[in-house]
């Protein structure tokens, strides 16, 4: 099958070659020509792993062996049997991304992606070691090295502002075990070591590191992590059935606590293949830009970037969104254009048909900090669901949804860590508590709620730091052309 550039159609590759590559060379990303064909029925009918095989392997048709890949992938690496269980609270049902090596949903697609590269690479013959580049602000670098470490003919590095990711997610990574993995922790904030990653891309020839490494990412605009995520709508869909709670056909809403708009693009693409998906919805935090653009068709990133407690979600330019503008307009120079504009002058309009769409299919809201916060306690007591920060914004918007629009289908919550990835935060929203460790504040919210850690998290604590280095951003490059 083959896949073209959002800003080009005749920029064409076909699917092995479009997640070895990433990113379109034209900087648009990949789309598929004709979207694939699914039996729904039958898919819904099957365990998670032949779920997983046949949807990415839709997707990725010049990948061989998917059902073999999904295996590698996933067998023993989850602690839910059915990788990504639902469970009911109250009204809503909340799906459980979390239960995957590092507790938060990027491991759905990160444990995936290495097996789909490795294979990509087999297929097209390439020699070269990948390396893997990442800039991390917490969770995709933990969740990245997870998934890549001892996987032959691959490398990764990544970069963490020193001082700058909480301390959980530090002693995550410092801690991480791997023959070819390297964690460096950069002077200087998130956007620094971003900037420094960019550079490195820019600098190094054809691609092509001393070492002679190939550069590749694997951040969330790669195709490869996109597919493994629509395979959790079918998942929950299929639970709603079994439990009875739907009749095959019915429709059921997702509420998504939104960042780079990958993990709610999955669900779209998930109705296109024909899952019965009602409305979408869309939730920001403090950043709101999506909710915005949502309302009214303008696209601004011409704002602060505040910091919040659901730190995966303080993004302003949702790359991902390209995908639905191209894969509702079809119009790939209108794309090219908006893309342009939003570089150059920080915003763009969609044409009002392009809105109309939009707003047929998605709903945006937010919800600020201290919205979260009584979401949590609010939700603990009303139904004992302990969710984090995140998942508390998601919760939120879909009660405000619900409660505006008076849409009663059944709504899905996606919940995208555990809440102990984020224990200061949440046991700030149960009770008072003082300026004790990370870890201390992990315990505490264990004996208040009596929900069990995750053995990842509870276990790192006590592990040996193996990665110490801080080094300047000018050192960054250096570094890397060594690997
Ligand atoms: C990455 C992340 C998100 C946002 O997902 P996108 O695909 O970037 O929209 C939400 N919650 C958590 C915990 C995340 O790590």
């Amino acid at each position: 099958m083959n896949y073209h550039s959002t800003r080009n159609h005749l920029q064409i590759t076909d699917s092995a070659q479009a997640v070895l590559n990433g990113l379109a060379p034209d900087g648009g990303l990949y789309v598929p020509q004709t979207l694939p064909k699914l039996d729904v029925q039958a898919v819904l009918k099957m365990d998670v792993y032949a779920m997983a095989a046949a949807i990415i392997g839709s997707f990725l048709p010049d990948i061989p062996n998917m059902e073999l890949l999904v295996e590698k992938a996933y067998r023993g690496k989850f602690t839910a049997p059915d990788l990504t269980p639902t469970v009911q609270a109250g009204d809503l049902t909340v799906l459980e991304l979390f239960h995957g090596p590092t507790s938060a949903f990027k491991d759905v697609a990160l444990c995936m992606l290495p097996q789909l590269l490795t294979a990509a690479k087999t297929q097209k013959g390439m020699q070269e070691d990948i390396l893997i580049l990442t800039a991390t602000s917490g969770d995709t670098g933990k969740a990245a090295l997870e998934g890549f470490k001892d996987v032959d003919g691959i490398k990764i590095c990544v970069f963490y502002p020193h001082g700058g990711v909480s301390a959980v997610q530090r002693k995550q990574m410092a801690t991480q075990e791997g023959k070819n993995v390297t964690v460096l922790a950069v002077e200087g904030n998130f956007d620094d070591a971003q900037t420094g990653v960019k550079n490195i891309f820019a600098t190094v020839q054809d691609g092509l590191t001393q070492g002679g490494c190939r550069l590749s990412t694997a951040n969330s605009i790669n195709i490869g992590r996109l597919a493994p995520q629509v395979t959790y709508y079918f998942k929950a869909y299929a639970d709603l059935l079994q439990r009875g709670a739907i009749q095959m056909g019915d429709e059921v809403n997702f509420c998504v606590p939104t960042g780079n708009f990958g993990d709610i693009l999955a669900g779209y693409l998930a109705k296109k293949l024909g899952l019965p998906v009602g409305r979408l919805v869309c939730a920001s935090n403090a950043n709101n830009v999506l909710t915005d653009f949502i309302r009214t068709g303008l696209y601004d990133r011409r704002r602060p970037l505040h910091k919040t407690i659901s730190p995966s979600m303080d993004i302003l330019v949702s790359s991902n969104l390209e995908r639905l503008l191209y894969l509702m307009s079809e119009d790939a120079p209108m794309v090219a254009g908006l893309m342009q504009k939003l570089n150059k002058e920080g915003f763009y309009q969609v044409p009002e048909k392009l809105l109309c769409q939009i707003q047929a299919e998605f709903w945006g809201g937010c919800c600020d900090d201290a919205g979260a916060k009584k979401t949590i306690g609010k939700a603990f007591r009303e139904t004992g669901y302990l969710c984090d920060t995140h998942t508390a914004t998601g919760w939120a918007v879909a009660e405000d949804y619900r409660a505006q629009t008076g849409d009663n289908r059944p709504m899905v919550v996606l919940s995208t860590a555990s809440p102990y990835k984020f224990p200061a935060a949440v046991l700030s929203a149960l009770e008072e508590n003082g300026e004790t460790d990370e870890f201390e504040k992990m315990n505490r919210l264990n004996v208040l709620t009596g929900v069990q850690i995750p053995a990842n998290l509870a276990s790192v604590r006590y592990k040996k730091d193996l990665h110490t280095d801080v080094i300047s951003k000018e050192e960054m490059l250096l570094r890397v052309q060594q690997l």
